[in-house]
């Protein structure tokens, strides 16, 4: 799925987890937590590519000078965002550290989750137990048209929802729902 999508859901699944159980979850860290494995696999390299640029040294790898020089990063971040094993191992060193659940993380387990069904074996299939093992599934790649079309009817829906409950405003402070005396 795309960082867009993922951001959404995340969203619908922590606004929807704070209304329902009065859980204290930061809806704008499970959205952040929801890009982690994409920024994680994408931002370094676009990172260096912007600085590059700037620094002038983009003429050998761009051609006409409009894109940014391709750069690659030979760490395997990529896989590392997108790993149950990982995400485990990180998720238990912050429950640790924090003294809590950080809730927020599971934006990144969701990530993964989406990420496994959603892309086909000819385009980075979801390798969500790396490094242990290389076992991926052939999913829907969540591009074609149809799934992403279907994709975004399901967020309308979801939000629609959550509109109709009063979900996407901000939690009334106790005093305003007190009846007024007299
Ligand atoms: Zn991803």
């Amino acid at each position: 799925m795309e960082i867009v999508a993922h951001g959404l859901w995340a969203a619908t699944a922590a606004i929807t987890a704070k209304r329902s159980t009065r859980a204290s979850v930061n809806v704008g860290w499970a959205v952040w937590w929801a890009a982690f494995p994409d920024v994680l696999a994408f931002g370094p390299a676009v990172a260096a590519g912007l600085w590059l640029r700037l620094s002038g040294g983009s003429q050998a790898g761009s051609g006409d000078g409009h894109f940014l020089p391709h750069v690659h990063i030979g760490l395997p971040l990529y896989l590392a965002g997108h790993s149950l094993v990982v995400f485990l191992l990180v998720f238990g060193i912050a429950t640790m550290l924090m003294h809590r659940i950080v809730f927020e993380m599971f934006g990144w387990l969701l990530h993964i989750l989406i990420d496994i069904p959603t892309h086909s074996l000819r385009y980075y299939a979801t390798r969500f137990l790396w490094p242990v093992s290389d076992y991926r599934i052939d999913g829907i790649a969540w591009w074609t048209p149809w799934f992403w079309a279907a994709t975004y009817a399901a967020l309308v829906l979801a939000y629609f929802v959550m509109w109709k409950k009063g979900w996407l405003w901000p939690v009334r402070p106790l005093a305003d729902r007190r009846p007024q005396p007299g």
